[in-house]
């Protein structure tokens, strides 16, 4: 039979033990950086992705679980004896660049499902590693901050709303004349640099929308945040609307819009829809 087990406080254990082995990295980033070659998800791997891609691994075994880890590092990886019974997708950090320079903006990201399918994601976290502050939500349970229920905004108007656009892309010419109108009737437009994150500031009413449709947002990055923000009660679907579902693998890439309530997701969908 297979076992029970009560996902968030591992994964709190993870985060903790992930903060415990990257405080002495952080104090080394002024120093050169080893060179670590690219990572599964096609980014340079630093000294600290890896360290805390080894915290939730070490962690995992401590509980004694069988595991497949789909991660933004080493790719797919199997441990234990029954690997297939959990899948755990991770960006160990979300974010490194903002980390690298001292922007105090990254995370951690952490899903578990039953199959290596996004809709299979059952229990999520997200952690602000600068802040503490951790997003977390099982299905059916609801999305939580610090164990606080969360709920998104009700900002309705486009005017006044705070949207999140990743722009990050060499194809921006593509990406730009779809998402133009949308820019010209926002006021506050923000891209903070690790898109878990925001995808969880949609989820508590920190922002009202978190729109990323350049198809460059791995689905590592985005399967916690994905459980977080339909638990919350805001919006996630394709940018045409549809429901969003992904192989977990570090290769798949994702494309959607996300919105605080159904107002301003109707508001944002009319704006961008071909
Ligand atoms: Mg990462």
């Amino acid at each position: 039979m297979k076992k029970q087990i009560d996902w968030l406080p591992v994964l709190s254990q993870c985060k903790e033990n992930i903060q415990k082995e990257i405080a002495p990295l952080l104090k080394t980033l002024n120093q050169p950086q080893p060179n670590l070659g690219i990572g599964a998800g096609g980014d340079p791997i630093k000294q600290i992705d890896l360290a805390a891609e080894n915290a939730i691994i070490k962690t995992l075994k401590e509980y004694g679980l069988s595991f497949t880890l789909i991660s933004e590092e080493s790719g797919i990886k199997e441990h234990g004896s029954n690997p297939e019974e959990n899948y755990v997708t991770a960006d160990p950090i979300d974010g490194t660049t903002n980390l690298m320079r001292g922007i105090p903006f990254y995370a951690t990201s952490i899903a578990v499902s039953t199959k290596p399918e996004l809709r299979a994601v059952h229990t999520a976290l997200v952690a602000d590693l600068f802040h503490d502050v951790t997003y977390t939500a099982k299905k059916g349970r609801g999305a939580q901050r610090n164990g606080q229920k969360i709920t998104p905004s009700k900002q309705a108007l486009l005017e006044e709303a705070v949207v999140g656009v990743d722009l990050n892309t060499y194809k921006l010419r593509k990406v730009v004349p779809q998402l133009t109108r949308l820019i010209e009737k926002t006021k506050h437009i923000r891209h903070l640099g690790a898109n878990a994150l925001e995808l969880c500031y949609v989820a508590d009413g920190t922002t009202d929308a978190f729109i990323d449709i350049r198809g460059k947002l791995r689905a590592t990055d985005t399967a916690a945040a994905w459980l977080i923000i339909k638990e919350a009660g805001a919006n996630i679907t394709t940018p045409d609307g549809k429901p969003l579902n992904a192989k977990l693998d570090p290769k798949e890439k994702l494309k959607f819009i996300a919105a605080a309530n159904q107002k301003i997701y109707r508001a944002i969908l009319s704006l961008i829809k071909a």
